[in-house]
């Protein structure tokens, strides 16, 4: 394909998608091709990519060459960024309705997929087999196919119990009204975080203990610290909304139900650490979130809860929403900035590390949206309350994914310290046959493991003793009927897609791994393949850049040590 400027021009249903992303267009040079007027914005070139993709349902070099003359950006760099992501097509696709069916491990034991296009996970677990209907047009449209209702009575089982505390407002407010949000203690938080000023702030969520819930557990408390210390002006905060692997959800079902709480925690994020621009990530596969999202950052604005003079305090903060494309690996917070920038999200070296260089190279707090929405407790009751409930150093409460065979599938809320057992008996017990085979605890990223760690507790530390990690919350029972075998050549078949492809431990590990795993499945000499799944995956384990490619084994080594699927050596 030539990559440079074709001279086809965009029609006009491209022409008006872009400009409503980009402003009307300046004239442009002929001679050079560039309006000039956009240039620096290349951070608009992923929402300009949608609004083709949304109008016409696929991205044509003609409104590529368009938008690359908005932006200045050369057509080689826009078709690299545009066919980095799964939801955008560079071929028309016959229709302008698709339909992306999960083909993902909740929905693979809930008899899935349902018609239509192979996707990967589309983070609607409990609702399996699921998928959702994208149809581009004028008034575009997204929208999941599930089974059960689409709202908190569904994906929140606890919702209204006493005790819940991220949870509490979910399905007991109007997630569209910011009066009713404000009628269930909205907008306290950020008062009392106003009135003790941001250093306090801060203080508070250094004693709390928070620690990350987007899977690296690193203390919320230090990178607030960091960045808010730093003498390199703009701060930047990045919500990360972008949870993109099998078997998590609970950052969809925490802003579908209670879309506010992260507008206040980001705000109060943002004022503690210094940051006047906010960023929030959103998967693009979760319409509803942010449609519900858009509504609560536009009320917020309208009520003077963003904008230059936040409360008539002075403190200025807003929120720009982005939207992802399918692509797991943007979970990643340095590929999420590239990918916010407008470049392909493929991960950075670290270091340095986002407090130091983050966002357009500034000092960036990303937080995911779980662990902001504990600062609303924290600033409310004060980090020494919130540290006193949970166990050890896990502190506060602990949103957990669970699905597949399980009597009821959803989003729970406990208190660090339960067993796992005690989790799935909450959620209705062992689905399927009753009898359990295994477990995945933690996600794809994280392990299998057997009945026998039924009685670990599910804390930090727990999780780490059985040689697991709690990882994005993930619980996923499998009864005795379930072939792990399939399962785990899905798993490295996810792998090898989501991989960025820019270190070659991950780009060829992948690969070689899924491909040893079709082979087993296939009757090949178990000993041969088995060893070389574990060369591959301690070279992944080792020598990838990113967390991707050094835990793309974990779940599979995990299958294979405790449950030998494939029979013969042990792995
Ligand atoms: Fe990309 Fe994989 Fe390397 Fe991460 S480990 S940077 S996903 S190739």
């Amino acid at each position: 394909m030539d990559l440079r400027f074709t001279g086809d021009p965009p029609t006009d249903a491209e022409r008006e998608a872009v400009d409503r992303v980009l402003g009307a267009a300046a004239p442009v040079d002929p001679q050079l091709r560039v309006a000039g007027a956009d240039r620096g914005r290349r951070d608009l070139l992923l929402p300009a990519l949608h609004a083709l993709q949304d109008r016409v349902g696929w991205i044509s070099r003609g409104g590529l060459d368009y938008v690359c003359g908005r932006l200045s950006v050369a057509p080689a760099e826009a078709y690299g960024v545009a066919s980095f992501y799964d939801l955008f097509a560079l071929e028309p696709r016959g229709s302008t309705r698709i339909v992306h069916a999960c083909v993902d491990i909740a929905c693979a034991v809930a008899g899935g997929p349902v018609e239509g296009e192979a996707s990967p996970c589309l983070g609607l677990c409990e609702h399996a087999p699921a998928a959702l209907i994208v149809e581009a047009g004028e008034l575009p449209s997204a929208s999941p196919v599930r089974d059960g209702e689409w709202d908190a009575a569904w994906s929140v089982p606890q919702r209204g119990e006493a005790g819940l505390v991220l949870l509490a407002r979910a399905g007991v407010v109007d997630p569209s009204s910011l009066a009713s949000y404000e009628a269930h203690g909205g907008y306290d938080a950020l008062r009392k975080a106003f009135e003790i000023g941001a250093p306090a702030v801060v203080d508070e969520v250094v004693r709390s203990g928070l620690v990350g819930r987007g899977g690296a557990a690193f203390p919320t408390g230090r990178k607030w610290q960091a960045v808010a210390a730093h003498p390199s002006t703009p701060h930047y905060l990045v919500a990360n909304a972008d949870e993109s692997e099998p078997g998590p959800f609970k950052d969809r079902v925490l802003i579908e139900n209670d879309p506010f709480s992260l507008v206040e925690a980001m705000t109060i994020a943002g004022f503690a650490t210094g940051c006047e621009k906010g960023y929030v990530y959103v998967r693009g596969e979760y319409p509803i979130a942010w449609m519900r999202l858009a509504t609560a950052i536009d009320a917020a604005r309208a009520a003077g809860y963003l904008g230059d003079d936040i409360l008539g305090q002075g403190v200025r903060f807003d929120i720009e929403m982005r939207k992802g494309a399918g692509a797991y690996i943007c979970g990643e917070e340095t590929a999420l900035f590239n990918s916010i920038e407008g470049y392909r999200g493929e991960p950075r070296s670290k270091p340095p590390f986002p407090v130091d260089v983050g966002l357009f190279g500034k000092p960036t707090v990303a937080n995911n949206v779980e662990t902001l929405a504990n600062v609303l407790p924290i600033v409310l009751h004060g980090g020494d309350a919130f540290a006193r409930v949970g166990s050890g150093t896990s502190t506060g409460t602990k949103l957990f994914c669970v699905s597949g065979h399980v009597g009821r599938g959803g989003v729970y809320e406990v208190p660090f310290g339960p067993t796992l057992r005690e989790v799935i008996e909450l959620a209705g017990g062992i689905g399927g046959t009753g009898r359990l085979q295994a477990v995945l605890l933690g996600g794809v990223a994280g392990r299998f493991v057997g009945p026998e760690a039924l009685d670990t507790p599910l804390t930090f530390e727990g999780a780490r003793s059985i040689g697991a990690s709690l990882g994005s919350g993930v619980i996923l029972p499998l009864d005795d009927s379930v072939d792990l075998r399939p399962l785990l050549v899905r798993i490295a078949g996810f792998f090898r897609h989501e991989s960025c492809g820019q270190c070659v431990p991950c780009r060829v590990g992948t690969v070689r791994q899924q491909e040893a795993l079709v082979r087993l499945t296939r009757g090949g000499d178990a000993k041969r393949e088995l060893g070389l799944l574990d060369e591959v995956g301690r070279c992944m384990r080792d020598a990838s850049i990113c967390g991707l490619g050094q835990t793309a084994y974990d779940a599979i080594d995990s299958a294979l040590r405790r449950f030998r699927p494939f029979g013969g050596a042990d792995a």
